[in-house]
């Protein structure tokens, strides 16, 4: 049949001429898959034939309304059995290939076949849906089944098959059509619709080509010939859709029973098909084309009116599209600038180092602006002079020297803040033509805009001859947003410099000490370190770490390694944790000498006096002495104790702990007080000082050091008339509760300035006022040990009406039982 004998079909429709939608009835049975019964109902449905490629007769027919398996698994529910084609002969495996429906596409996708599936000859990809198309071959293994889609799911097909409700899904459609601006996304959309609302084999739009007037494939579901997809089409009288854009008229034609295929092109024969002109203003400028390639199919006029409101949305949705196509332009323009100053200000925020941010600028000035050559000059840190900012590789320029803020151009934008734009440099009444110059020759414009830092000028950006015509205030605005994060990179990269500078300095003291020194950043970098620093980071990073966390704010004895440092560990806000050390290993094997002599000195002491006290005994034993000789005798052993007494302080300024070990023996602590009372009359005597005591409550006898306990009271009782002054009395109360034993010694001396009260206990301590007595400050610190070590405690304070008031409690524990 030739074009010329075709009658057009297509009469103007109205709304009264428009049917209900025709219910396809099948003419055999459909196996519904994977649902059948009424929940198929409800689901679209795609109803297809597979048919064997040898012999179509050979077929199957599904309607799939859900996900299903093809392969040789008849166990399987709502699986495909492919037994009928042989399958297993041909190599098809148990679970071959899913088909997935949607409501546009039917997907394909391999379930890890043995060996493989093919669609149209081509491999599909194993679990990745491929869509499906009517007259595909799909082969599974060696099985070779064609594809036959007989329908596709409706649109929404429950709702179109209601008048008015036609209406409603034209309006969504309209409004997802005409929603898009994207060109491609617009008419690729159109023909999924044109395609699935009138379920037709191929969906294709045409547009005119503007240079050479042919229509050309702009956008296509279904069409698998690839030549179709190049192919040009002349719009004259003598191809179809060059009528319809001639004419403007849509047309719909079917072959007749008896006729020929219809003729879209050479080898391009179809049952039927809809041309549908796109047009706006009376203007065709494309065709909306479905057809079915399947025999005995056709287009009704449902499916036309479809068609027409889809193209006329369509028609205005790509003339929006093209429309923004062109403001396109200007807008990536736009997005290309905003992307090279993102850069800029990445490139910034990452490098402290000019050189780099220098060479980013230069790039994308270069690709971004069509001039010839770009300046940065930076004001000096006395922000007087402007210096060219050379990069650290390149080559030294003859003469660029610094130059003032009152010459030239560029000068005189540093010094007033403006910008300034000219387009003849030369004629610019601050034009100097040493400072602005490009490589020594005049330039034919110039752009300058100042770099500021918190409002004040670091220096200025320059573009020198613009290519393609003079400056604009457009070039001034772009530029002043370039010039934002260079002034920030220069200020950074400046500050970056300076705390260098400053860290350098503060190496090179670190470095004149011979003792370690370290800043440790807020992040645990180490910042400085001097020589003897980084051996013990060297050796014993860990232990040194250690040391200094776990003592931040206090100056502590450490051992690092075999040495034992006195370290002292600081923080300081926004700089870190400074760190200074001393070795005083030396210290240490001097306090440990001095112990070993102590412990040597006072046992070769004692030696001789435990000699003394063994003639004294034999003395008293052998002799019979008179009145003055045992009162000799009794002197001779005080003297004898007292010596033991100082050597036993002395070795306590040895040991650190201060725990000694007691001697236990049941004791009545008054018969004590009676010793000491009496080892004392006579210095109480020389000073006319009168010592009285009491006892009160019920004495009991405690499990105590006997010796030690002596000492204590006796050098309480020593100091109180040591410091008290003549005639005064000296007083000692004993005070037995059931809880604890309180021992009182009271005076009438000076008593303890206050801020002395919690210091006397301290070794090698003396109270101003002691200074003319004898003494070594080791007194009280070997009472309080005492005391302690029988799980007692000891105070002092000043009596209201003068003194001082010694007071030591022994638990009542100690009591015997
Ligand atoms: P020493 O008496 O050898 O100086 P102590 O350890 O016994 O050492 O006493 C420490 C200091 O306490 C004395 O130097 C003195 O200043 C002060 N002190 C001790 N007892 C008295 C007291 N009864 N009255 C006033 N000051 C005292």
């Amino acid at each position: 049949m030739s074009i010329d004998d075709m009658k057009y079909r297509t009469e103007e429709l109205n709304e009264e001429q428009i049917p209900d939608v025709e219910v396809v009835v099948p003419e055999t049975e459909y196996r519904q898959i994977p649902f059948s019964g009424a929940e198929a109902e409800n689901k679209p449905g795609w109803r297809i034939h597979l048919e064997l490629a040898q012999s179509p007769q050979n077929r199957m027919r599904l309607d799939v309304n859900g996900e299903v398996v093809l392969g040789r698994s008849p166990e399987i529910e709502d699986a495909v059995d492919l037994s009928q084609f042989e399958a297993t002969l041909l190599g098809v495996s148990r679970q071959h290939m899913m088909l997935r429906p949607t409501v546009s596409h039917l997907y394909a996708t391999d379930l890890g076949s043995t060996n493989g599936t093919l669609r149209n000859g081509r491999s599909i990809g194993v679990r990745t849906p491929y869509p499906l198309s009517d007259g595909d071959t799909i082969t599974l293994g060696r099985l070779k089944l064609i594809l036959r889609i007989i329908e596709r799911p409706h649109f929404q097909t429950g709702v179109l098959e209601k008048k008015v409700d036609l209406a409603d899904a034209l309006t969504e459609i309209a409004k997802s059509i005409t929603s898009q601006l994207d060109l491609e996304q617009v008419l690729n959309q159109m023909v999924e619709t044109a395609m699935t609302l009138t379920a037709a084999g191929e969906a294709s739009i045409w547009l005119i080509d503007e240079l050479s007037g042919d229509l050309f494939l702009e956008a296509q579901r279904g069409i698998e010939d690839e030549t179709i997809q190049w192919m040009r089409i002349p719009i004259n009288e003598d191809t179809l859709a060059g009528k319809v854009i001639k004419t403007g008229r849509p047309l719909r034609v079917w072959r007749q029973p008896g006729e020929e295929q219809i003729k879209v092109k050479t080898n391009y024969l179809v049952e039927a098909l809809v041309y549908i002109p796109l047009a706006l203003g009376g203007v065709t400028f494309g065709v909306l084309s479905t057809t079915h390639r399947q025999l005995g199919k056709r287009f009704d006029k449902r499916d036309e009116r479809l068609l027409r409101a889809i193209a006329d949305f369509a028609a205005i949705a790509i003339q929006n599209a093209r429309t923004l196509q062109a403001t396109d332009a200007a807008l990536s323009r736009r997005y290309k600038e905003l992307s090279a100053l993102n850069e800029l200000a990445r490139a910034v925020s990452s490098s402290l180092d000019l050189d780099t941010v220098y060479e980013v600028l230069l790039g994308q000035v270069n690709n971004h602006w069509p001039v010839e050559s770009l300046s940065l000059c930076l004001l000096d840190e006395q922000g007087t002079r402007l210096n060219k900012f050379r990069r650290s590789t390149d080559p030294p320029a003859r003469g660029n020297r610094p130059f003032a803020l009152n010459e030239g151009i560029i000068g005189y934008v540093a010094q007033s803040g403006e910008v300034v734009m000219t387009n003849k440099p030369v004629e610019h009444e601050a034009y100097n033509p040493f400072v602005d110059n490009l490589n020594g020759s005049s330039p034919s414009s110039m752009a300058c805009v100042p770099l500021r830092v918190k409002g004040n000028v670091v220096g200025v950006l320059t573009l020198f001859n613009k290519n393609d015509g003079p400056f604009t205030a457009r070039d001034t605005d772009r530029l002043q947003a370039f010039a934002n994060p260079v002034a920030a990179a220069v200020e950074n990269a400046r500050l970056f410099k300076e705390s260098e500078r400053q860290r350098a300095a503060i190496q090179a003291t670190a470095h004149t000490l011979s003792q370690p020194l370290l800043i440790i950043d807020e992040s645990g970098d180490v910042l400085v370190a001097n020589d003897a620093a980084n051996a013990l980071l060297e050796t014993n990073m860990a232990q040194l770490f250690e040391a200094i966390s776990s003592g931040i704010g206090q100056t502590l004895e450490r051992e690092i390694g075999t040495e034992t440092y006195l370290t002292t560990s600081e923080h300081l806000d926004n700089v870190g944790t400074i760190v200074v050390m001393q070795n005083i290993t030396y210290v240490k094997k001097l306090e440990a000498d001095r112990e070993d002599f102590l412990h040597m000195l006072s046992h070769d002491l004692k030696n001789p006096l435990t000699a003394i006290t063994g003639w004294k005994s034999l003395l008293e034993r052998t002799m019979v002495l008179d009145e003055r000789g045992e009162r000799y005798l009794k002197q001779i052993g005080v003297a004898v104790d007292r010596m033991l007494v100082m050597i036993e302080q002395l070795l306590y300024t040895v040991t650190d702990n201060q725990s000694i070990s007691l001697v236990k023996k049941p004791l009545n602590f008054n018969k004590i007080v009676e010793r000491v009372e009496d080892d004392v009359a006579g210095a109480a005597l020389h000073k006319s000082i009168s010592l009285s005591s009491e006892i009160a409550g019920e004495p009991y006898d405690i499990e105590a050091d006997e010796n030690r306990l002596y000492h204590m009271l006796l050098n309480l009782v020593d100091n109180a008339i040591k410091y008290s002054p003549k005639g005064t009395t000296v007083f000692v109360k004993v005070d037995y509760t059931p809880e604890q034993i309180t021992i009182n010694v009271l005076d009438e001396g000076p008593g303890i300035p206050e801020d002395s009260l919690d210091k006397v206990f301290e070794k090698y301590f003396r109270g101003d006022g002691a200074k003319s007595q004898p003494g070594s400050g080791l007194g009280l610190s070997a009472v309080k040990v005492t005391a302690v070590a029988h799980d007692g405690e000891i105070h002092v304070k000043n009596r209201p009406e003068g003194g001082a008031h010694f007071i030591v409690t022994l638990p009542a524990s100690l009591r015997v039982t």
